[in-house]
């Protein structure tokens, strides 16, 4: 692990889109170091969102949350958002040419038609 730089992490906060901070203090905060957390929950405040909507995005992420074996947040196979779906996909070359049928994960924006 590096050191925890918290310059480092403010400017990252600053850059993320607020998506992205709500993902990262939601499903991926067990992996965070606090200070870290810290960090992003004030840059989140900062931009007007308060603690009950903080509360909120983590009880909507917990009731459609996929975990891997050891608890730990699976992302989207195709992006870096949490994913909320698993099903058998196929694993495409350049995105064209279907390969081999594997489990694949999905955000929300990823998640096959409903
Ligand atoms: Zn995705």
């Amino acid at each position: 692990m590096t050191p925890f730089d918290p310059e480092k992490v403010r400017r990252n906060a600053r850059e993320a889109t607020t998506e992205e901070l709500l993902d990262r203090v939601t499903a991926f905060r067990d992996g965070m170091e606090p200070e870290a957390l810290e960090v992003l929950e004030r840059e989140l405040h900062r931009r007007g969102i308060g603690e009950d909507q903080l509360e909120q995005a983590r009880r909507d992420y917990q009731a459609s949350a996929v975990r891997d074996p050891a608890g730990v947040a699976r992302r989207c196979s195709f992006c870096k958002r949490p994913a909320i779906a698993r099903g058998w996909g196929w694993h495409r070359l350049w995105k064209v040419m279907p390969l081999f049928p594997r489990i694949l994960n999905y955000c929300a924006k990823h998640a096959p038609g409903e």
